[in-house]
């Protein structure tokens, strides 16, 4: 599922003119704030997702920590992409109420949900590794990501994303050196 944006990207989008002015003012602000001993350091948009766990680190959660670098590994990433894998039922409920309290609208999904300006996705593991409302754990991520790739919070137009994405990642797979070995064996 996809969030509506946050307010101020609400008023960047709406009038070019005072996004250009908050830019400099918040570059502005960046610059003077910018010292060695605070400096936060910004998160390279040519990195690989991270992925921050939530919740009980047991051996499922290391799983899902297995499949989604897999996934990472084999379908196009978003630059910059900062995922959180949540990993227990408990979590799970409090980041839907923290998201909900955040956005001012009701945020309620049983598998995953994204930021797309903010590029954060949260997934539910169980959701992940054994998969939710009839998807598997493989079209859970393809959605998320299919909300990057329409840039749009819409369901039915990330998921026409979402198969075009495993389309490209079993084309791959089977055109793959890797493949092509195994199949000529
Ligand atoms: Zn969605």
């Amino acid at each position: 599922m996809g969030v509506p944006a946050r307010f101020q990207e609400v008023v960047f989008r709406s009038a070019g003119a005072i996004r250009i002015l908050i830019i400099l003012g918040v570059l502005l602000v960046t610059a003077c704030s910018a010292s060695p001993l605070h400096a936060q350091p910004a998160r390279s948009l040519n990195l690989p997702p991270s992925i921050s766990i939530v919740g009980t680190n047991d051996k499922a959660c290391q799983d899902g920590v297995s499949e989604l670098q897999r996934l990472i590994h084999e379908f196009a990433f978003v630059r910059g992409h900062r995922i959180y894998l949540v990993c227990d039922a408990n979590a799970w409920n409090h980041v839907m109420h923290h998201l909900t309290l955040e956005y001012g609208v009701i945020v309620n999904s049983r598998g995953a949900v994204s930021d797309i300006h903010l590029r954060e996705t949260w997934f539910y593991n169980e959701a992940l590794l054994k998969g939710v409302d009839g998807h598997n754990g493989e079209f859970v991520y393809a959605h998320e990501l299919g909300h990057f790739l329409c840039s749009c919070i819409d369901e039915a137009e990330a998921d026409k994303a979402a198969v075009q994405l495993l389309d490209d990642a079993r084309h791959n797979r089977f055109n793959s050196p890797a493949a092509s070995m195994a199949a000529s064996k």
